[in-house]
């Protein structure tokens, strides 16, 4: 009797279709090669999630016992998942702009752009403002800024002002420079540069960092609906290749705002890690009202102020210990000033507030180590709402090899972007000499120092692309596999590191390593599923690997064909 009953009971058991103490899931993802970013159960099959929540991470069997009567099944189909990516340096209404305005990504020569504008030209209205983003001279022959005389040639009546794909430079024409009243006398602003002909002494076009502004304030503003319009565009492009977090290095709260419409709308779904730039009134305005954490089901957060310390290598903006080997009258530029810095670290230290700071050259990266050591020294961890701030050094591009260890030591994050090695290693030889190269785009020397390497992308400053980011991340190789003298290969990371890269290390520099970065029962349901295995594949076919589906708080946001 008693034996008759136990297999009674198995029997029912093993014909219910969920365990009695089981819940049943919402969605179960199965049949799929999963990485989970988590060390102590690397992989797996199967997901359960049941809201928001990872509910079960294991075998397809095991997540059998997660489905009811109303639980979608998803088969993968042997698909590679992987954890949410995120993208730790991104400009998402850059993003969105750039496929509104005059988009000159991959121009591959001056010819081509003057091609490029005119088109537009052609369909502006008269005196209307043509803009556009993106341009890149280093692979043109010759590798030279456009000057306002070339744009000229195209759109002599029309003002233009085109920037480069770095965002620290722009070439304005003629036109734009009358109406921005600039001539041979305007001095160069604080922070910034108007090049001029080395003979005339004309001013040629080309304005670096700070001096763009005197043409952009004549720029008609965007508007609010354009704005918003550039999100959503931003964001879709996102989600389509698979991003599932963006964090926003740098905007004020009027974006804030934006996001906060959006997302009760419904007309976005990423998460957004969200900063403002500082020292100013938008900082000073976080400092007193304290972070926004986990907002519309923590997808907004914003915590953190951007502070932006040089310009960029390629404009010869970024500030360096040394003149620069190809232009030994300059050493680049700061573009913060220390006392103005100062008191805005120590509030934000003690509100608990995080700072990351754009840092291209190694005398601004030396100059913001310098800074925020001092402000830590300044205000112990007793007296500081977040006793381990978590300060971010966006970029850490070039890094004097001795300043390496003192990101572990203070607790700094190094913020990284590969595709800027793959895309700058072509020049950066000349403009550095190989000398300072052993500090560039050190990532492997950073992770091996004891430090985690967020990985971004930076886009509009580079396309933007997760796949381009790993695979250069791995490679260091440009995207035809090329790589040559000064290039460090012993500097990639390995694939597991570049797992990390997009998925925990991103997290962990956003406190939020508890909450998402790995598939975990009990973290947030964001995955990201790829058409191939970018774990195991030959490194050039992580460049074919499109982004399948993406999962966002158990939702799936996209689907490709
Ligand atoms: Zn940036």
């Amino acid at each position: 009797m008693k034996l008759l009953l136990i297999i009674l009971s198995v029997l029912m058991l093993s014909l219910l279709p969920a365990q009695p103490n089981v819940t049943p899931a919402d969605i179960v993802f199965k049949n799929g090669n999963l990485y989970t970013a988590n060390d102590r159960a690397p992989k797996a099959q199967a997901v359960a999630v049941k809201a928001d929540r990872i509910v079960y991470v294991g075998t397809n069997a095991g997540a059998q016992e997660y489905v009811g009567q109303n639980t979608r099944v998803v088969d993968l189909h042997g698909n590679t998942a992987l954890p949410g990516f995120a993208d730790a340096h991104q400009h998402l209404s850059g993003v969105g702009f750039r496929e509104m305005t005059l988009n000159l990504e991959g121009t591959t020569s001056l010819e081509e752009l003057l091609a490029k504008l005119k088109a537009r030209v052609d369909q502006a209205k008269p005196g209307e403002w043509v803009t556009g983003r993106g341009w890149i001279e280093t692979h043109w022959q010759p590798p030279v800024f456009p000057t306002r005389w070339d744009l000229d040639k195209v759109s002599p009546n029309n003002p233009v002002i085109l920037g480069r794909a770095d965002g620290h430079g722009a070439v304005a024409n003629s036109a734009a420079f009358k109406i921005a009243g600039i001539d041979k006398s305007t001095p160069s602003p604080f922070g910034g540069e108007i090049s001029k002909d080395k003979q005339s002494g004309e001013p040629n076009g080309m304005l670096l960092d700070a001096a763009q502004g005197l043409v952009r304030r004549k720029v008609p503003p965007t508007t609010r609906e354009d704005a918003e319009r550039a999100v959503v565009l931003g964001v879709k492009r996102d989600i389509e290749l698979g991003w599932t977090q963006i964090q926003d290095a740098g905007g004020s709260y009027e974006d804030i705002d934006i996001f906060k419409k959006l997302y009760a709308s419904g007309a976005i779904k990423l998460r957004i890690y969200k900063a403002v730039y500082g020292p100013g009134p938008n900082a000073n305005r976080l400092i007193s009202e304290g972070p926004i954490v986990g907002e519309f089901q923590n997808r907004l957060t914003v915590r953190t102020i951007k502070v932006v310390s040089d310009g960029a290598l390629g404009s010869r903006g970024a500030a360096l210990l040394a003149p620069y080997s190809d232009a030994p009258d300059t050493s680049g530029f700061l573009t913060v000033k220390a006392e103005e810095l100062r008191p805005m670290l120590i509030e934000a230290l003690r509100k608990g507030i995080q700072v990351e700071t754009h840092a291209i050259g190694d005398k601004a990266n030396r100059f913001i180590l310098d800074e925020y050591e001092t402000a830590l020294k300044a205000v112990p961890a007793s007296e500081r709402k977040v006793a381990d701030p978590r300060w971010r050094v966006e970029h850490a591009q070039i890094v004097n090899p001795t300043d390496i260890p003192r990101f572990a030591k203070l607790g700094i994050i190094p913020s990284m972007q590969p595709s800027h090695a793959i895309g700058d290693l072509f020049f950066a030889p000349s403009r550095l000499g190989l000398d300072r190269l052993k500090g560039a785009y050190a990532w492997e020397s950073f992770i091996k120092s004891g430090v985690v390497v967020p990985g971004g992308s930076d886009a509009p400053v580079e396309r933007g692309e997760p796949m381009i980011e790993f695979y250069a991340a791995v490679a260091r190789k440009d995207p035809k596999g090329f790589s040559t003298t000064g290039w460090h290969p012993e500097e990639a990371v390995t694939r597991a590191q570049a797992l990390k890269m997009f998925t925990m290390w991103p997290a962990y520099a956003a406190f939020e390593e508890k909450l998402r970065g790995s598939i975990e029962v009990g973290k947030l349901a964001d995955l990201t599923i790829l058409s191939a295995d970018i774990m195991t594949i030959p490194e050039l076919e992580i460049l074919k690997t499109r982004c399948v589906m993406t999962v966002i708080n158990g939702e799936v946001v996209f689907e490709g064909t």
